[in-house]
């Protein structure tokens, strides 16, 4: 049936009805699917976008004619919201608009005075709210109808309306209204809503849930069929009886169990008949609507309704669990449930949450980094980190910034919190490579290490040692422990991840410094190691003294002697990775950051320092000031230090063809270089490793192979890929320099005005966090183009953290790319990201049944 020409904008819902998303809202349709399925729903009409917001403009419906259509013997109507998404908001529901005097007078024949009263109480309470817009503790304490009638006639100068038409154009105006509030515009557009968005409304008719005892079971409830936090089968809900609406879920009311339950009386119980006739229902919807649904209903006079349904709300391990049974028994195909779970949310099934049931109140509130929670007590230095772990003792490490220098004690520490830095910044790489909660950027807490304390802009103090809960998620830090919720990796979720990647066209490799995040790569199922950043194997106790004694020697012989006492230490992290890996391909980025980092910087280090290596203190603090830079990021890094100390890179080399001679199954070794910005560079490298390979195959008699690629990570390599790619096998955008250098913008301070910059939108998201696809990503486009005319075979990937975020994933998509490389707990999210983007190009699934 079409619309009704003589209620324009007013449809009622049966199952022929021309009733859209678009125009009348999701739960209006929803409703038609529940009355094509021929459940008992009371009859609804819905108002559509239009002629609800041109109800702001004076424009009138016909009230009278709704009412008419309705039930003589019980002329009331509840309105709802129907919006295009269900999460936009919308204003609250308004039920038994109708009630009036006469029709308080006609209830108290038919379901007696009690229950009439309270109907008519609870219809003067909420126009009075909602509409009225008056105080709440005006009807505080008035029981009676006659009183709330003379407290709304003394607070409004009026009677209380008593025409059911004007009754339901001011509740229905007063909705409109609130739909144009800021504050619901806020939270709606917060919610990804368009700054346009419709609002719909479902008029329908009132069953009562109170009613005459002698006449048989009245109340109201809602049921479902699923746990929200763990998605599992469970009967779910409340059920109140002489109740409406929601009321079964108010506090401190005498609500009944669904099923049996030896803790009390239930539904089941009471009304066998209806607990049975419910879960027919239940199972219906879910078949029908492919969807976990909570129904709202109402049992009037021993007679079942079913008012309203709407989408089971779901933790993220919820809605892994719900989507994986709905595929598997068959109601909905396995894309279609790959689409269901949105990627970023895979990052609170992997990690622990603060119970979102916990009331906290943050000491701070910085830039989430590293998602995960965690409690323990507060250290200030790497070395108290350690000694706490080996007290095992957690602990939150907190820094002004941290360097190479501190990555034993993030790893000895459960959080990480540092006062300065952004997204990309030092401590966030590293906490996410190692599963940590990191929050970065807490400029307004100060800082005493000596005192000991990390005063908060509360004026709280902070002590050293005192149990405090960061969170990654959200970026707050919190005195005190606070309920946690545990991660799990379950079997639904490695289903779903199957699914997935039986779709998705794009390869996604993790990035791993150690063996630790290699186990954890393999355990998120990585098809490789797109980046192992080899300085951190140089941080352990007995490798610094010995890369200390390397850069300390003058000569060069000297050099070589120290180099040749890490190679088998090299040599023994990389055959450890590459048996992780088991023949998957592994991507070993030579030694990049300048070499002060490996260098003590307080005066105690460097008496250490001068006592270990037998040299006067002048000397070391001398060798430490000739090496300092005044701007070391642009300075003797990277492959600069490759081509000025040649014995590192060729040591490091060795260890990689030893380690991969020595591995089985043989590992195909990849050999990357990194802050090329010139073709000779890579030449001279390349030269210098073929020999290393050809002195290594000379002394085993075994052939070697392996492939040199290039890390495209300053401006230049882009522009100039098509020669720089002459000599490499393979290019891989480093993201997080090429967007430093791109922007002219510090990885390790844009922390401090970037919410500034989003907020005003300066930049639209923080393209150290999101890949800056015109800008950053016209340099991808030409370096890609460029680098396969140097051959059309040109591997291509990106390795920057851009890797795991599902915008930047399509981009590289779109560019061809082989893979994309993350860290190793956002493999996970990297995979459905991927998946979501094969499937929705390939076909139809992109939008929600329930909403189609
Ligand atoms: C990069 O620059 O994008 C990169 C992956 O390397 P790093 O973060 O180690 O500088
Ligand atoms: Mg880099």
């Amino acid at each position: 049936m079409q619309q009704d020409h003589r209620f324009p904008g007013v449809t009622e819902i049966t199952p022929t009805a021309n009733i859209r998303v678009n125009a009348h809202g999701g739960r209006a349709k929803c409703l038609q699917r529940l009355v094509r399925l021929g459940l008992p729903v009371p009859r609804t009409e819905a108002i559509d976008f239009r002629s609800v917001s041109a109800l702001k403009s004076g424009q009138t419906l016909d009230f009278d004619a709704i009412f008419g259509r309705m039930d003589p013997d019980l002329p009331l109507v509840s309105v709802r919201p129907s919006t295009a998404q269900p999460d936009w908001g919308g204003p609250s529901t308004v039920l038994n608009i109708g009630m009036t005097d006469r029709v308080h007078e006609m209830l108290r024949g038919s379901i007696g005075a009690a229950a009439a009263d309270a109907v008519y109480a609870r219809f003067i309470q909420s126009y009075a709210l909602h509409v009225a817009r008056l105080d709440p503790g005006i009807f505080t304490g008035r029981a009676s109808v006659a009183d709330l009638l003379r407290a709304y006639e003394d607070a409004m100068d009026e009677p209380f309306p008593q025409d059911p038409g004007t009754q339901l154009r001011a509740v229905l105006g007063a909705m409109a209204l609130a739909w144009d509030g800021a504050t619901a515009r806020l939270l709606r557009e917060a919610r990804g809503a368009p700054a346009d968005a419709g609002l719909g409304l479902v008029v329908q008719q009132m069953v009562l849930g109170v009613g005459d005892c002698e006449r048989g079971e009245s109340g109201s409830g809602v049921i479902q069929f699923v746990s929200s936090s763990e998605g599992q089968p469970q009967v779910t809900g409340r059920y109140l009886n002489q109740s409406q609406g929601r009321e079964a879920l108010l506090d401190n009311v005498p609500a009944l169990y669904l099923t049996r339950d030896p803790r009390g009386p239930s539904l089941e119980d009471r009304a066998p008949e209806i607990f049975a006739a419910l879960q027919e229902h239940g199972a219906l919807c879910r078949a029908r609507l492919r969807e976990e649904m909570q129904i709202e209903f109402t049992v009037s006079h021993g007679r079942l309704n079913i008012l309203d349904a709407v989408r089971v709300k779901r933790s993220a391990r919820a809605a892994v669990r719900i989507a994986v049974a709905l595929a598997t028994d068959g109601i909905i195909p396995e894309p279609e449930a790959v689409l269901r779970v949105t990627p970023r949310s895979l990052l609170d099934v992997l990690h622990r949450q603060i119970d979102p049931e916990a009331q906290v109140t943050p000491v701070t509130t910085a830039i989430p980094a590293s998602p995960g929670a965690a409690t323990g007590r507060l250290v200030f230095t790497a070395a108290a980190a350690q000694a706490a772990a080996a007290r095992d003792e957690p602990c939150i490490l907190v820094r002004r910034e941290t360097t190479p220098g501190d990555v034993l004690g993030m790893h000895a520490s459960v959080g990480i919190l540092t006062k300065r830095g952004g997204v990309t910044s030092h401590a966030a790489v590293i906490a996410r490579g190692l599963g940590l909660p990191c929050v970065v950027g807490a400029s307004d807490l100060v800082m005493d290490r000596k005192a000991g304390t990390l005063t908060a802009p509360t004026g709280l103090v902070l002590r050293e040692g005192e149990e405090v809960t960061l969170d990654g998620s959200t970026g707050q830090l919190i005195a005190g422990a606070v309920p946690l919720l545990q991660p799990s990796m379950d079997p639904a979720l490695g289903t779903l991840l199957a699914w997935a990647d039986e779709r998705r066209d794009i390869g996604i490799r993790a990035n791993c410094d150690t063996p630790a995040e290699a186990r954890l790569a393999d355990r998120f199922e990585a098809e490789g190691i797109g980046l192992c950043r080899t300085e951190h194997m140089f941080f352990e106790d007995d490798r610094l003294t010995l890369m200390r004694e390397m850069i300390f020697a003058e000569r060069e012989q000297d050099r070589r002697a120290a180099l040749d006492r890490l190679l088998p230490v090299q040599r023994g992290d990389f055959r450890e990775i590459f048996q992780i890996m088991a023949g998957r391909p592994v991507c070993i980025r030579l030694l990049d950051p300048p070499l002060h980092e490996f260098l003590p910087t307080d005066r105690a280090g460097m008496a250490q320092l001068a006592t270990a290596l037998d040299l006067p203190l002048s000397d070391v603090q001398d060798r430490i000031q000739s090496l300092s830079e005044v701007n070391p990021m642009l300075g003797m890094r990277g492959v600069r230090l490759g081509l000025s100390v040649p014995e590192i890179y060729e040591m490091q080399a060795r260890a990689i063809f030893e380690a991969a001679l020595a591995t089985e199954p043989r590992v195909t070794p990849e050999i990357m270089i990194p802050l090329v910005s010139a073709r000779r560079e890579v030449e001279l490298v390349r030269a210098r490793i073929a020999a290393v390979a050809d002195a290594v195959q000379a002394e085993t008699g075994e052939t070697l192979e392996y492939r040199l690629g290039v890390m495209v990570e300053t401006p230049r390599a882009a522009l100039r890929a098509h020669e720089i790619g002459e000599h490499a096998s393979f290019l891989s955008f480093g993201t997080n320099d090429l967007t430093q250098m791109t922007y002219g913008l510090s990885r390790d301070d844009a922390g401090r005005f970037m919410s500034t910059y989003v907020s005003q939108g300066v930049f639209e998201e923080d393209p150290f966090l999101q890949l800056d696809t015109t800008g950053v990503g016209e340099l991808l486009e030409i370096g890609a183009e460029r680098g396969r005319t140097a051959s059309p075979d040109m591997v291509l990937s990106l390795c920057g953290e851009h890797g795991g975020d599902p915008e930047s994933i399509a981009f590289c998509r779109k560019l061809g790319f082989s893979y994309v490389s993350c860290s190793p707990f956002r493999v996970p999210v990297a995979r459905m990201a991927a998946a979501h983007l094969a499937i929705r190009e390939s076909s139809d699934l992109g939008a929600s049944p329930l909403l189609r």
